[in-house]
């Protein structure tokens, strides 16, 4: 059962020390929702903290006051409740849950699928496109203190979701709240200049030498491409640079599944799957290697060499898609 608005705004404005935090590589969902979040909870007059284990990235600094998200420190601290948000399972949190000594509650909002439900106080809706649309909901309906860098962060949460208002779970509501959003002031195509046409020219450079070495099986209908850590290092990617690199492949019509391979330096490979069809659903594939997502985005971090890797999921992903289609 999903906790009502009311009963997680009655737990916040009963609680003082509230630390927010997001999954581990954030993408724009996570650190938006959080950071419009947070800074209600601040206007609120609490102490609002939102921390990341890979702190702000680079791509998501334009936002306002996106300062606030940081890092957690070395040192554990008390809180009177967390929040997860946009984040499927709670180790998927990271290092922050390290920097938490005590915490009263655990808040848990979401959208995935692929969520289990943890904390005391659960509200997942897998009907919306993106997080930042439940935290508007929220905000909105209970009137709390919303600005302008908290309608930045929300539209910049649901475009980057929806990719730019295209995905299934795009709806009339997804269209009013941006609507909505542009009304308060949110500059929509300043924002996607920001969000799609600002990025560092390492990201073409690299998209340049993976594009050629595709892979197509299947009739074509699976595509994927592979970034290796030799890549990585010479052309100086940062993990952001890579985030929707794999829209690239999927948007040749053949196309079902895209599936984008990188190489970490731990010895695993971290996979992006995207699927164009709902009788493929790649949260479940994901999920039979340790990831989730939702059915038609997903990822998972598997142990292994990057051609180890690419072969056994790719050789999955080929007999997915050979079966239901
Ligand atoms: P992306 O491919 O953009 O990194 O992630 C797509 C979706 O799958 C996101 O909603 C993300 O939260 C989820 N996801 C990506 N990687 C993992 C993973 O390793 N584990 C789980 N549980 N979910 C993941
Ligand atoms: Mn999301």
């Amino acid at each position: 059962m999903n906790a009502s608005y009311d009963e997680i705004v009655d737990a916040l404005h009963h609680a003082n020390r509230i630390v927010l935090l997001s999954h581990v590589r954030p993408d724009c969902d996570a650190i938006g929702s959080q950071l419009a979040l947070a800074l209600s909870l601040r206007e609120l007059g609490k102490q609002a903290i939102a921390w990341n284990e890979d702190g702000l990235p680079e791509s998501y600094r334009f936002l306002e006051r996106s300062e606030l998200i940081q890092k957690p420190p070395s040192e554990a601290q008390d809180f009177d409740i967390a929040i997860a948000l946009d984040t499927a399972t709670q180790p998927r949190l990271g290092t922050p849950l390290r920097a938490i000594r005590s915490v009263g509650q655990w808040i848990n909002i979401d959208h995935h699928a692929s969520n289990p439900g943890y904390g005391d106080l659960v509200h997942i809706d897998t009907t919306v496109p993106a997080t930042g649309q439940i935290i508007y909901e929220l905000l909105q309906s209970k009137n709390l203190p919303f600005g302008h860098a908290a309608a930045v962060a929300l539209y910049a949460a649901i475009s980057t979701d929806t990719g730019s208002f295209r995905y299934p779970r795009t709806s009339a509501r997804t269209f009013e709240i941006a609507s909505e959003l542009v009304n308060l002031g949110v500059d929509a195509a300043a924002i996607a200049i920001k969000l799609y046409e600002s990025y560092p020219k390492r990201r073409i450079l690299l998209l340049g030498e993976i594009l050629p070495r595709s892979r197509f099986d299947a009739d074509d209908r699976v595509v994927s491409m592979a970034v290796t850590e030799e890549m990585k290092v010479r052309l100086r990617i940062q993990p952001d640079d890579l985030d929707g690199l794999i829209d690239t492949v999927r948007t040749i019509k053949s196309a079902i599944v895209a599936v984008f391979f990188e190489e970490l330096s731990d010895g695993k490979v971290r996979l992006s799957m995207r699927s164009k069809d709902d009788r493929v659903d790649v949260n479940k594939i994901c999920s039979e290697f340790g990831g989730g997502g939702h059915l038609r985005a997903a990822g998972a971090r598997v142990r292994g060499t990057l051609d180890d890797v690419r072969n056994k999921i790719l050789k999955r992903v080929c007999d997915e898609v050979t079966q239901s289609i």
